[in-house]
C-alpha cells in the first residue's frame, strides 16, 4: 500500500525525467483530480494510503502527461481569475497573462458604470468574457468564435457561472456576425503566433487548436482586421483592448494610430513583456 507522499514522489521523478516543466505541480494537480480532493489535502493527508485503483488511474494520467498532453486537458479544467473553467482540446487553455487584459477591461467597464456592453472576439473557453461578466454585474456581452466546438465550451462555462442571461453567442469571423451593433468595449485575445514559429513550438502548444494560435505569416493578420473594423462597432470614445505576443507592441501600436485611436496604452505582463494594448475610438 502506497501513501500520497510516496505516489507523488515517484510520479514527480518520472515527470522530471520526461522533461515536464513543473513536475511536482503537475503530479499534484493530477492526483488531486483522481482523488477528487483539493490540492491542500495532499499535504494534510500525506500519509494516507491510496486504493490501488486510484493509483492506476493516476499513473495512466501521468503517462499521458509524459506524452505531452497539457494538464488542463487531462483534468478538463483550468483556473483563471480564480474561477475553474471547463476546457477541452477545442479551446486554447487560458493563460495567466490574459488575466491582465481581463482585469484592465473589467476595471474600465466598472468605471463606466450603468448598463455597458462589450464584444469578445474569439471567445474560446469564455475565460475573458465570463470573468468580466462575473465581476461587472451591469455588463452584457456578445461572444464570437469561428469554431462551433469552442462555442459549446463557452456556453457550458456561461451556465456554470450563471451568466448565460447576459451573454449572446455568435458563430462567425471576428466582427462579421455583429454588423450593426455598437459596443462600449471590444476585447480580443486573437491568434498571434507567426505560422513558422508555431511549427517550432513545444508539443504541448501543438495540441491546442491551431485555429486559436496561428496569426498568419507575421502573426499580425488578426490585428489588421480587428483594428481597421473596430471603429464602426465602437461607441464614440469606446475602447479596443487586445492581447499581443512578444515583440508585437510597436507594430500593433502603429495599427491603432493609423485608425486614429487615442490614449493608446501598452501594459506589461509579470515577466515584463508588453502584452496588452488598448486605445479609445
Ligand atoms: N499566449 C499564447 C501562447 O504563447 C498564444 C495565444 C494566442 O495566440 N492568442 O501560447
Amino acid at each position: 500500500m502506497k501513501t500520497v507522499t510516496e505516489v507523488l514522489k515517484s510520479a514527480t521523478a518520472r515527470l522530471e525525467v520526461g522533461a515536464v516543466e513543473n513536475p511536482r505541480l503537475d503530479a499534484e494537480i493530477l492526483l488531486a483530480h483522481v482523488l477528487k480532493w483539493r490540492r491542500l489535502s495532499l499535504y494534510v493527508d500525506a500519509e494516507k494510503t491510496l486504493p490501488l485503483e486510484s493509483i492506476l488511474r493516476f499513473n495512466e494520467l501521468v503517462n499521458r502527461r509524459l506524452e505531452g498532453i497539457p494538464v488542463a486537458y487531462l483534468v478538463g479544467s483550468k483556473e483563471f481569475m480564480g474561477l475553474s473553467f471547463a476546457v477541452n482540446q477545442n479551446v486554447l487553455i487560458p493563460r495567466p497573462e490574459t488575466e491582465i487584459l481581463t482585469e484592465f477591461v473589467g476595471e474600465y467597464l466598472r468605471g463606466l458604470g450603468g448598463e455597458v456592453n462589450f464584444a469578445d472576439l474569439g471567445v474560446g473557453s469564455g475565460a475573458i468574457c465570463i470573468s468580466m461578466l462575473k465581476f461587472v454585474k451591469s455588463a452584457r456581452a456578445s461572444a464570437v468564435d469561428i469554431s462551433n466546438e469552442a462555442l459549446a465550451v463557452a456556453k457550458f462555462n456561461a451556465s456554470k457561472f450563471h451568466v448565460e442571461d447576459r451573454i449572446k453567442f455568435f458563430c462567425g469571423d471576428l466582427l462579421k456576425p455583429l454588423e450593426g451593433q455598437k459596443f462600449n468595449v471590444i476585447v480580443s485575445n486573437p491568434p498571434y503566433i507567426p505560422t513558422l514559429e508555431l511549427k517550432k513550438l513545444q508539443i504541448e502548444v501543438k495540441l491546442e487548436p491551431q485555429l486559436a494560435l496561428d496569426g498568419g505569416e507575421d502573426g499580425l493578420s488578426f490585428y489588421r482586421r480587428i483594428i481597421s473594423d473596430a471603429p464602426r462597432f465602437l461607441v464614440d470614445g469606446g475602447l479596443l483592448a487586445v492581447e499581443i505576443g512578444i515583440n508585437q507592441a510597436s507594430a500593433v501600436r502603429k495599427l491603432f494610430e493609423q485608425e486614429n485611436f487615442v490614449d493608446v496604452t501598452i501594459l506589461k505582463d509579470l515577466s515584463g513583456i508588453e502584452r496588452i494594448i488598448a486605445g479609445r475610438n
